[in-house]
């Protein structure tokens, strides 16, 4: 017997529309690639968006053409992505900090019809132009005063191309499986994969992320995103923003920390998100220049591992809770967050601490395990720790034209290369990649525990581990340490401090100092790069 409720296809054009029946004057503030910082609301967005969905249609864009945008997170990019997967066309979302190689790669393995840019990227596409057979024209997200010189073949200027249509327009219904976004992972081996979103996948995992345990926006949130578009969804705040009608803060190019204080100041953000890198940047910022974050409540931090310094700091300093995140490209990207539940709750605030340094719990939705390299379930207790496996209705199945084969088990697991605990309250710990764990003899040392314990020294500014051949040992570990301005902290300075906070055979055999560490296009620290590197070190202890 089937039930009789109706049947409401899940697209996210129906998220635009909620947005602006019901909030249509909350804001969209966004600081604009050409310097001003504009506003909009909702009932724009929802009218540019359809205005840019008749328009692709006039070009002849059809369901399932994929459309590639070149952009920063700003007002233009949103009436981009809702106009695009509004038609049932495939918003492809580049980032643009991969190589100029990878660019090209992606863009012609999605064969994108066309590219949707901000001026930022132009010299990029100059150079890349002529390599990409399917793309049809670029489009300069800018008006015809800020266009520039530019040789790129087959330019169009943005706004003119849009006066060409108005916003007269009835969304079409189609399967809610359709194809809506395409994002590829920055695979730190092989070419990127493409993880195909769907319409259905996009709608619930927005509400996985306004559940109230997860994001949690509400309609009187004002959300700033400093993860990118281009990064996996924004996190899904593209999304769950406008479902829940907050007002949202767009930072455009700048993510330095003077920029990005200037709008959580300035719009009175309530809860922001990025990777730890951006937050690196904008403590500095607050401690250099004296300042406070008076309206900030809430600061979702992942991407890579939050150090529970910077969670301190942001609580004891700032009085901004923070949550820690996971997630990645084929999970939309949200896996867990670290909200305290009924037992933490009730902790005393150091107990409290060490579970927010978690990567915290899966939201409904979310299933997770840990398995051994047979595929043995592993106890959820907190202490084994193995292959991270998940499963749910917004995470891939597979990569666009079948890269990589099968990636699911028999039992449709998703193996997410990540190495982590589960303990008993559901709370997940990274451990590490388990391509960065350093085997030691039998034993396995967290590469990302001994980053964490190290960048809590005062004078240490970003740490980085890696695995070092060793003639007994197989591996052992080696600090990279990059010393803060003005400081001379010493390698006997930092193993002191780490005493007592590790065990005492994962103390690095061996502390060096650099100027600089590598970041991957998603701010992940890149220890293939640093691999590379340090390959002929020899440890003191070999
Ligand atoms: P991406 O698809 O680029 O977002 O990368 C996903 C990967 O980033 C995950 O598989 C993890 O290895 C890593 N990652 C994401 N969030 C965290 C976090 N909070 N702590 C540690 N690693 C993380």
């Amino acid at each position: 017997m089937l039930g009789l409720m109706q049947d409401w296809p899940l697209l996210v054009s129906k998220i635009l529309d909620h947005a602006a029946i019901n909030h249509g004057n909350r804001e969209i503030v966004t600081r604009t690639t050409e310097g001003p910082i504009v506003r909009s609301t909702y009932a724009d967005l929802h009218a540019r968006s359809r205005q840019v969905a008749k328009r692709l249609q006039m070009a002849g864009v059809k369901l399932g053409d994929r459309i590639a945008t070149l952009a920063w997170n700003n007002t233009r990019h949103m009436e981009v992505w809702y106009g695009v997967m509004g038609i049932g066309a495939v918003c492809h979302t580049v980032n643009p900090r991969l190589f100029p190689e990878q660019i090209d790669y992606i863009i012609n393995h999605a064969e994108d019809s066309y590219v949707f840019l901000d001026t930022t990227f132009l010299p990029l596409m100059e150079a890349l132009g002529d390599k990409l057979p399917t793309v049809k024209g670029f489009v300069l997200m800018t008006d015809a005063a800020h266009m520039p010189e530019t040789k790129l073949r087959d330019v169009i200027c943005y706004e003119d191309w849009l006066a060409e249509a108005d916003s007269d327009f009835i969304w079409p219904t189609f399967d809610e499986n359709t194809a809506a976004a395409l994002c590829y992972t920055s695979g730190t081996t092989g070419n990127p994969k493409g993880v195909l979103y769907s319409h259905r996948s996009n709608v619930l995992h927005a509400m996985l992320a306004n559940q109230a345990d997860t994001l949690s926006m509400t309609s009187t949130d004002v959300m700033l995103p400093v993860v990118p578009m281009f990064h996996a969804n924004a996190w899904a705040v593209a999304f769950a923003a406008p479902a829940a009608g907050a007002k949202l803060v767009m930072p455009g190019p700048k993510m330095d920390g003077e920029s990005i204080f200037e709008l959580l100041d300035g719009e009175k953000v309530s809860v922001t998100a990025a990777v730890p890198t951006v937050w690196l940047m904008l403590l500095n910022y607050l401690e250099e220049n004296n300042k406070e974050l008076p309206h900030l409540n809430q600061v979702v931090i992942g991407g890579s591992a939050c150090p529970p310094s910077m969670i301190e700091t942001f609580e004891e300093k700032y009085g901004v809770e923070v949550f820690h995140a996971w997630g990645m490209t084929e999970m939309s990207p949200i896996g867990t967050l670290g909200r305290m539940n009924a037992y933490t709750s009730s902790l005393p605030r150091a107990e409290q601490l060490a579970y927010k340094a978690k990567q915290g719990r899966a939201p409904f939705t979310v299933e997770m395990k840990i398995t051994d390299d047979d595929g043995k379930e592993l106890p959820r207790d907190g202490a084994a720790f193995g292959h991270l496996m998940v499963r749910g209705p917004a995470i891939s199945k597979s990569y666009l034209k079948g890269e990589g084969g099968d990636i699911l088990d028999a039992d449709g697991w998703f193996d997410t290369g990540d190495v982590a605990t589960i303990d008993s309250e559901g709370y997940m710990q990274i451990t590490d990649r388990s391509k960065d764990v350093i085997k030691y003899g039998g034993e396995w040392i967290s590469s990302l525990e001994l980053e964490n314990v190290a960048v809590g020294h005062p004078e240490v500014a970003e740490a980085a581990v890696i695995g070092i051949a060793h003639p007994k040992w197989d591996e052992r570990p080696l600090l990279i340490i990059i010393r803060k301005e003005g400081t001379n902290v010493s390698k006997e300075d930092i193993l002191g401090y780490m005493e007592g906070k590790i065990a005492k055979w994962w103390t690095p055999d061996d502390v060096t100092f650099v100027d600089e560490i590598p970041h991957t296009a998603t701010g992940k620290i890149q220890k293939l790069a640093l691999r590379a590197t340090f390959k002929d070190y020899v440890l003191p202890t070999a």
